[in-house]
């Protein structure tokens, strides 16, 4: 009989990899405040910080960390075979893989989360630079999910700050909340 992983050990290995890779929740946080704070100038790090936090308990984003975390660290350790290896060592512009493992990860959040992931695909801020630039480790997946994080809670800011300048009821936003977290 198959056992399915328990939620939270899969949620609790994604934000641990991150970590790893050197990667904070509050390096994520600061692209999602200068994403926002255009169209919010209150906008507190705070929020942003806690929006990271609540798209990180999205199973397709944790599975999208951990599928391309892996293949970074195993061609690292020069464990895929050819061509792949290379290919992802080398971070083959053409390649393309890491870019839509991202983005599939990002569409439970709408379209300001695919516009922001072009967005940062394309500008590369902040901490995607140096993953972008390091060359201490394979990060050929890695400043791709950053993206796609910080794309998806932008997104989900976006539409919780519209929800509370209609001040929709605590009641309604912990409705919303709880639905956002499924899947
Ligand atoms: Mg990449």
């Amino acid at each position: 009989m198959k056992v399915p992983v328990p939620s939270n050990v899969v949620e609790q290995a994604a934000r641990k990899k991150l970590q790893e890779r050197g990667v904070t929740l509050k390096d994520i946080a600061k692209i999602v405040y200068d994403l926002q704070v255009k169209f919010y100038e209150s906008l507190t790090f705070e929020e942003c910080l806690e929006s990271v936090d609540a798209v990180l308990y999205k199973r397709e984003i944790q599975h999208a960390i951990l599928v391309g975390i892996e293949l970074d660290e195993l061609a690292e350790r020069g464990q895929l075979s050819e061509p792949l290896l290379s290919i992802i060592k080398s971070d083959e512009g053409l390649f393309g893989v890491d870019e839509t493992i991202a983005l599939g990860s990002v569409f439970g959040f709408g379209s300001i989360a695919v516009t922001s992931f072009g967005y940062l695909d394309k500008g590369k801020v902040g901490i995607i630079k140096e993953l972008d630039d390091f060359k201490g480790q394979t990060n050929t997946f890695l400043d791709d999910l950053v993206a796609s994080v910080a794309a998806s809670a932008a997104a989900r800011l976006a539409h919780r700050l519209r929800d509370r300048d209609e001040n929709r009821s605590r009641q309604e936003l912990e409705k919303l909340d709880l639905e956002d977290k499924i899947g």
